[in-house]
């Protein structure tokens, strides 16, 4: 089943990466972003080797506005409200495939693949 033609690609699968929201909120309040080469890092999953400096440029790391606590919760509240939805509705056309957003990158990305096989 076809659900959408995007630039002439056919896509016929929903994939949902699935954190819990305590992460979500975690994740995003320690990111940090380089204001020179905006690089990103993390306090504590992807920390600087200098502290509040940038490791490719040296330039100094900051906070974005909108990553902070409560911007993130109330996105999140959008999203349970107006989004979430769509889970059980794709689930019941049978396209759904939810996939644990918690790991690292690297299985994450082969999971999807694995998935789509
Ligand atoms: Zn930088």
């Amino acid at each position: 089943m076809i659900l959408w033609k995007i630039w002439g690609i056919s896509l016929d699968k929903v994939i949902s990466l699935n954190v819990p929201d305590e992460l979500i909120v975690g994740r995003v309040t320690g990111r940090r972003v380089c204001g020179e080469c905006g690089a990103s890092f993390h306090v504590e999953f992807n920390p600087s080797k200098i502290e509040d400096k940038c490791d490719y440029c040296g330039g100094e790391l900051m906070t974005r506005k909108d990553d902070n606590a409560e911007t993130v919760k109330s996105r999140l509240g959008a999203y349970h409200e107006q989004t979430a939805p769509l889970i059980s509705y794709y689930t019941d056309m049978g396209v759904m495939i939810e996939l644990d957003g918690t790991k690292d990158v690297v299985e994450v990305t082969a999971d999807m693949f694995g998935a789509l096989e």
